[in-house]
C-alpha cells in the first residue's frame, strides 16, 4: 500500500495544494500552529502571535497551563472513556457539582456534551420534552433573535438568526421565529431611554408569543452578550428582567446561550448574573474546556429536571461522548482556576483597560463605528460612514483584511463579515485569555489599531 503520510501532514507550511483537510475556507494558506504558551501561539515558521481572541473566545487560561495538563494526564492514567449507559465517573460528578455551586440560583442539574452546538440542540430538546412531560404537547415553537448565532447543527442553526449562515440551508431548517436583537448602537431611537427601548423589545416578544399562540411556544433563546454575529453586544438595562417576566407570564421557558459569553468571559462566571435573572436552561461550552478538551454543557432548573424524573424517567437524547472523562477532568480544573475571585477580577480590570485603550486609539477613527463589550469580550464595528453607520459593502471583506493585517502584526482577532441583510457592519472580536497582563493588553491595542489603519 502506498504511504501517504507525508501528503496528509505537510510539515513545514500549510499549503492548500497539499492538505487533505476540508478547511473552513478552501484555497487559502494557513500557517501551522506549532506550540502554545500562555497568551502566545507560535507557528511552524517561528512566528509568534498574541492569541487576542482566545481562538473564538475559547482559550480562557491561555495555552500550556501546567495544572490543566496535569489534571488531564492524571485522568488519562486512570481511564479515558467509559460509556454513560454503564458508568458515571468521579470527575464528571465533581464538575457538575462545581458548576451548580457557581451557577445562578435555581440551575441545579448539569448535562455534559462535547461542544456548543450540541449543548444548544440538547437544551432545545429538553425544553420540548419538558412540555410533553407536563402534558402540554401542543407547544412547538421556538423564538430567537435576528443577528444571533447558536451553532451550526440544524436545530441550532435554525434558532440562529444570521441570514448569511442560514441562507443556503433555509429549506431544510426546522421552523423557528425571530424577533429583534437588543442592539442599542443601531436600534435604540434618538431620545429613547434604555428602559423604553427594553420595553419596546419586550413588547415585540410578547406580540410574537401571542401571534404564535400563547400556549404553543416552547422557549425564547438568546445570548446575554451576543458574540459571533454582533461582536460583543450586551443588553441595555432592564432588557432581560422584562424578557424574563414576559416568558413567565406565558409559561415560556427562557434558554440563555452562554456558549461564548459565559465561563467568566464578561467578568462574572455567568454573563446573566449581571442581568439579575436566572434562566430555565443555560448552555455553556468554549471557556468551559478552555481549548484543552472539547466540552459543553446545559445547566437546567429543578423544574425541568423533575419533569423528566417524575415523568418518563429519562431524557430522550444522547451522544456517544456525553460526560467524557478526559473532557470532564480538563474542565473541572479549568473551572476551578477561572472561578477564583482574583482571576475574575483580572478579567474585569483588564477588560476595562482594553476598552479604554481601544477608545483612546480608535474612538475617533473615521471607520470605527462602535467599540463595546464586557470584561475580556470586546467588539469593534467597522463602518463605511461613521455618521450614518452605513456598513462597508460586504464584498470588500473588511473583516478579513483586518484579520490579515493583525496576523502580520502578530495578533489574532476573530473577524466577522457584515451581514447580507445589510444590518450590521464588519466587526472583529477581542477575547484574550484571562491571565493577560496590562502591558500585553496595550500591545493588543497597538496591534489592532495598526491593523485597522492599514486595512480600512
Ligand atoms: N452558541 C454560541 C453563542 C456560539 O457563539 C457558538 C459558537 O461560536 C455556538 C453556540 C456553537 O458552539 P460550537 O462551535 O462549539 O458548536
Amino acid at each position: 500500500m502506498r504511504l501517504r503520510a507525508a501528503a496528509l501532514c505537510p510539515r513545514q507550511s500549510g499549503n492548500a495544494e497539499m492538505t487533505r483537510i476540508l478547511h473552513r475556507s478552501i484555497g487559502g494558506r494557513l500557517p501551522q500552529a506549532a506550540a502554545g504558551q500562555g497568551i502566545f501561539i507560535t507557528d511552524n515558521d517561528g512566528r509568534s502571535y498574541i492569541d487576542g481572541s482566545g481562538g473564538a473566545a475559547v482559550s480562557c487560561l491561555g495555552h500550556g497551563h501546567p495544572e490543566v495538563m496535569a489534571a488531564m494526564r492524571a485522568q488519562m492514567d486512570r481511564i479515558a472513556y467509559a460509556h454513560t449507559s454503564f458508568f458515571t465517573t468521579d470527575v464528571a460528578e465533581e464538575l457538575a457539582e462545581r458548576l451548580v455551586a457557581l451557577a445562578p440560583e435555581g440551575l441545579d442539574y448539569v448535562y455534559l456534551v462535547s461542544g456548543g452546538s450540541e449543548a444548544v440542540e440538547a437544551a432545545m430538546k429538553m425544553a420540548r420534552q419538558y412540555f410533553v412531560e407536563i402534558g402540554q404537547p401542543q407547544r412547538r415553537h421556538f423564538i430567537a433573535r435576528r443577528q444571533s448565532y447558536h451553532g451550526n447543527t440544524l436545530g441550532a442553526l435554525a434558532a440562529g438568526g444570521n441570514a448569511w449562515r442560514r441562507a443556503q440551508f433555509q429549506p431544510i431548517l426546522p421552523e423557528t421565529h425571530h424577533v429583534s436583537p437588543c442592539y442599542a448602537y443601531r436600534d435604540q431611537r434618538d431620545g429613547e431611554t434604555p428602559e423604553a427601548y427594553a420595553a419596546r423589545l419586550a413588547d415585540e416578544l410578547e406580540a410574537k408569543i401571542l401571534e404564535l399562540g400563547a400556549d404553543e411556544v416552547i422557549a425564547f433563546i438568546a445570548e446575554p452578550v451576543v458574540g459571533a454575529t454582533l461582536g460583543a453586544v450586551g443588553p441595555v438595562a432592564d432588557y432581560f428582567t422584562r424578557i424574563r417576566s414576559i416568558c413567565d407570564k406565558y409559561g415560556v421557558l427562557l434558554i440563555l446561550d452562554e456558549v461564548m459569553c459565559g465561563m467568566g468571559r464578561t467578568g462574572t462566571m455567568f454573563a446573566c448574573e449581571q442581568e439579575g435573572i436566572s434562566p430555565d436552561l443555560v448552555t455553556i461550552a468554549k471557556g468551559l474546556g478552555g481549548g484543552y478538551q472539547p466540552i459543553g454543557a446545559v445547566l437546567l432548573s429543578d423544574k425541568v429536571y423533575r419533569s423528566f424524573a417524575e415523568g418518563s424517567g429519562l431524557f430522550q437524547h444522547g451522544h456517544t461522548y456525553i460526560c467524557h472523562p478526559m473532557a470532564a477532568a480538563a474542565a473541572n480544573k479549568v473551572v476551578e482556576l477561572i472561578s477564583q475571585p482574583e482571576m475574575l477580577a483580572n478579567v474585569r480590570m483588564m477588560g476595562e483597560r482594553l476598552q479604554a485603550g481601544l477608545d483612546a486609539r480608535l474612538g475617533q477613527h473615521a471607520h470605527v463605528g462602535d467599540i463595546r463589550g464586557r470584561g475580556l469580550f470586546r467588539g469593534i464595528e467597522i463602518v463605511a460612514d461613521k455618521e450614518t453607520k452605513t456598513p462597508f459593502d460586504p464584498a470588500l471583506k473588511m473583516h478579513a483584511r483586518i484579520k490579515k493585517e493583525a496576523m502580520a502584526r502578530g495578533l489574532l482577532c476573530y473577524p466577522m463579515g457584515g451581514t447580507i441583510d445589510g444590518r450590521i457592519g464588519d466587526h472583529v472580536l477581542l477575547a484574550p485569555p484571562y491571565i493577560i497582563r496590562p502591558e500585553e493588553i496595550d500591545q493588543i491595542v497597538e496591534r489592532i489599531g495598526g491593523a485597522i489603519d492599514a486595512a480600512v
